[in-house]
């Protein structure tokens, strides 16, 4: 019967105290659990003041799905003022729009 009260000890060579998860005691599961050793499990949400678990990305659930929502609708709506630049920028317009210059040259080209 000895071999069954050894497996209700913690795992942790010399610890004789009982287990309490993951094979440790309540001591060495919150040190292993602060040490990041069951993974994500012991991690929180980098958001600050959100005390939830960490999930993924460094964010837990919620924040998680947050901030890809949030990526999401950045790489779908891009700015139109900066698209505009860049639509100009492709066809060789300053940022600022047509100068005169071009706009004499563009009206000459529908006329003829
Ligand atoms: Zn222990
Ligand atoms: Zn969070």
């Amino acid at each position: 019967m000895s071999r069954t009260k050894l497996d209700l000890v913690c795992i942790l060579d010399g610890c004789t105290r009982p287990r309490k998860a993951r094979g440790r005691c309540p001591f060495h599961y919150e040190k292993a659990r602060l040490a990041g050793e069951f993974g994500d499990l012991g991690k929180q949400c980098q958001v600050e003041g959100c005390r939830r678990r960490h999930a993924a990305k460094g964010y837990c659930q919620q924040h998680y799905d947050e901030h890809r929502h949030e990526l999401r609708k950045r790489r779908s709506v891009p700015n139109p003022e900066q698209h505009l630049i860049y639509l100009r920028s492709l066809v060789g317009i300053p940022a600022e729009g047509p100068t005169e210059e071009q706009r004499r040259r563009w009206t000459l080209q529908e006329a003829s």
